[in-house]
């Protein structure tokens, strides 16, 4: 079988390399691209093959895995005569994990080949997850592709989970992240009571992890804040985009969510004061110059 990976950033590295474990063993072949020339001769130099082009290497892809930074890029992959849904080998099955909005992946649903199955496949647990190997996949999927790929997946997912249909994994996706960007907000509010009563920071992260508020959050992000480093394994501007993607969700299933519309307007201010490739805690930062106070243990 080949696969085929395309979009070695952050997270695709992780998953690539994970996929190249996977390879190594059970004689498959990688193929990979990016358009970032360093990420893409790493890879290779690590055993996978140099995919030159989407439209060179689709046709040879039984697989495909895609992690793109917003919708506009997973469109422009997948349309035209030199895109995606053109070239995949016939029969072939493309996992779209990067974090999209569901009426974009419709649009590209609805130019595909009936012989192409698409699948939305977004992931979570960052890019350190990626490396790992430990993920979560959540999966837009019938039934039957479900059993027929589930063990490729395993290959950097732990938990591989099938949500419903097309589409579910998208709605999961940013669910999850709904959420997971209102405690950041939170953090930060936290953080800010804490030092201005002059706690020690690093032992009410302490605190926090043994108590009620404890979370994937509270856990791996407070750290990042406190040395100062704002997380730069996902970039502020990815984490605008989700928040747009959220709101344009909650628009469409017609469910209000006043705290997210609250949420993505300050990530926007942040995305303005600090430019879409600042690490996305870098969102904290407002808080601290708000309070001319900086948040450190
Ligand atoms: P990233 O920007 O680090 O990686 C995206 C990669 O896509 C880059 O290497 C870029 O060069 C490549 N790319 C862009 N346009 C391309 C094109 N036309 N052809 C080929 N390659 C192209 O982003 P990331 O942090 O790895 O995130 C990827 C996706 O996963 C996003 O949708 C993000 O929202 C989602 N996500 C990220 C994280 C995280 O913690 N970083 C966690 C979960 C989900």
């Amino acid at each position: 079988m080949n696969i085929g990976f395309i979009g070695l950033g952050n997270m695709g590295t992780g998953m690539a390399l994970n996929l190249l474990k996977y390879c190594e063993k059970s004689g498959d072949t990688l193929i990979v691209f990016d358009i970032n020339e360093s990420a893409l001769d790493d890879l290779v130099a690590k055993g996978a093959t140099n995919g030159q082009s989407v439209s060179e290497m689709c046709p040879q892809c039984d697989v495909l895995f895609t992690s793109l930074p917003s919708p506009k890029e997973v469109n422009f992959l997948a349309l035209g005569n030199d895109g995606i849904l053109a070239n995949l080998k016939e029969g072939g099955a493309w996992f779209e994990t990067s974090t999209n909005e569901l009426s974009e992946w419709q649009k590209v649903k609805n130019e595909a080949p009936s012989h192409l199955i698409l699948i939305d496949a977004p992931v979570s647990g960052g890019a350190e997850g990626a490396l790992a190997g430990t993920l979560t996949i959540f999966l837009g999927i019938d039934e039957a592709s479900f059993v027929r790929f589930e063990f490729l997946l395993r290959a950097f997912a732990a938990r591989v989970v099938r949500m419903g249909p097309s589409g579910a994994g998208y709605v999961t996706k940013l669910a999850q992240l709904h959420l997971n960007y209102l405690v950041v907000q939170g953090i930060g509010e936290t953080l800010m009571l804490g030092a201005k009563a002059n706690l020690d920071l690093g032992v009410l992260h302490s605190v926090l992890m043994n108590s009620c508020a404890r979370s994937y959050v509270v856990e791996s992000y407070i750290p990042k804040v406190l040395d100062g480093s704002y997380d730069p394994s996902f970039a502020l501007g990815l984490a605008e985009k989700d928040m747009r993607l959220i709101t344009e969700l909650g628009r469409h299933l017609e469910v209000k969510i006043p705290l997210g519309d609250k949420v993505y307007s300050t990530y926007q201010e942040a995305a303005k004061a600090y430019g879409a490739n600042a690490p996305h805690l870098s969102v904290i930062r407002l808080i601290e110059e708000q309070h001319d106070q900086i948040l450190r243990s």
